[in-house]
């Protein structure tokens, strides 16, 4: 099974992501995380992405489109594929139906995560992650059990993404509504979206997404 978690930044696309892994085995593509530890690694695609990041702009087409190739190219053959962050373009749509034939691969939902824009820059801003293991929490909803201690791994360091800024959070909002938004109506002609209310909690999200997957 392939799936795309869409929906504006912060609309929790990540953390049913992870869910999906721990629950189903499938494997998440993420193509912010996969720049992220491009501009880590001071790779040249991440030399390129690291500004376009930090200002809330979308990295090229080409780049993320060959990212993803990779990424799949790297997948077992039975590994479901849950794509979060991408495709946020036309091209990048159109792109990914050629990679999934190419190998095989079909495209079985579109999840759309359907969120109040202004309750996101509030989670967006507030989010921070365990440095160690990547365990998310929040300044006002998901404080670790004991102040400054990973609840998962002990580790007493966390960080919080760059562009995770009022400024930037805005840019990429802007960004979703002129590009990402668009594509939604080719899926829709496809018969392949079905749309979850992201502002419920994380475990009826999460319900919501299994009931989908089940059909
Ligand atoms: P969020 O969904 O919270 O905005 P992501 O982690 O998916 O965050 O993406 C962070 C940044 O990485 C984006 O603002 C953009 O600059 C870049 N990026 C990620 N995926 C893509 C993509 N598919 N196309 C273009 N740029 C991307």
């Amino acid at each position: 099974m392939n799936i795309i978690l869409l929906g504006p930044p912060g609309a929790g696309k990540g953390t049913q992501a992870s869910k999906l892994v721990a629950d189903r085995g499938m494997v998440q593509l993420s193509t912010g995380d996969m720049l992220r530890a491009a501009v880590k690694a001071g790779t040249p695609t991440g030399a390129k992405a690291k500004a376009i990041m930090e200002a809330g702009e979308l990295v090229s087409d080409e780049i993320v489109s060959g990212i993803i190739g990779e990424a799949l190219d790297a997948l077992p053959p039975e590994s479901g594929a849950i794509f979060d962050g991408y495709p946020r373009t036309e091209a990048q749509a159109l792109s990914l139906d050629g990679l999934l034939a190419d190998r095989g691969r079909t495209l079985d939902h579109v999840i759309e995560l359907d969120v109040d824009e202004d309750a996101l820059v509030e989670r967006i801003t507030g989010r921070f992650t365990c440095a160690k293991c990547g365990a998310g929490y929040h300044d006002h909803f998901i404080q670790p059990k004991a102040a400054g201690v990973c609840d998962v791994c002990g580790s007493t360091e966390f960080k919080r993404r760059p562009d995770d800024n009022e400024e930037t959070v805005r840019t990429r909002m802007a960004e979703y509504r002129a590009k990402t938004a668009p594509i939604l109506p080719l899926y829709e002609a496809r018969g392949l979206v079905e749309r979850v209310d992201g502002m419920a909690s994380m475990e009826e999200v999460a319900s919501a997404i299994s009931a989908i997957l089940a059909d």
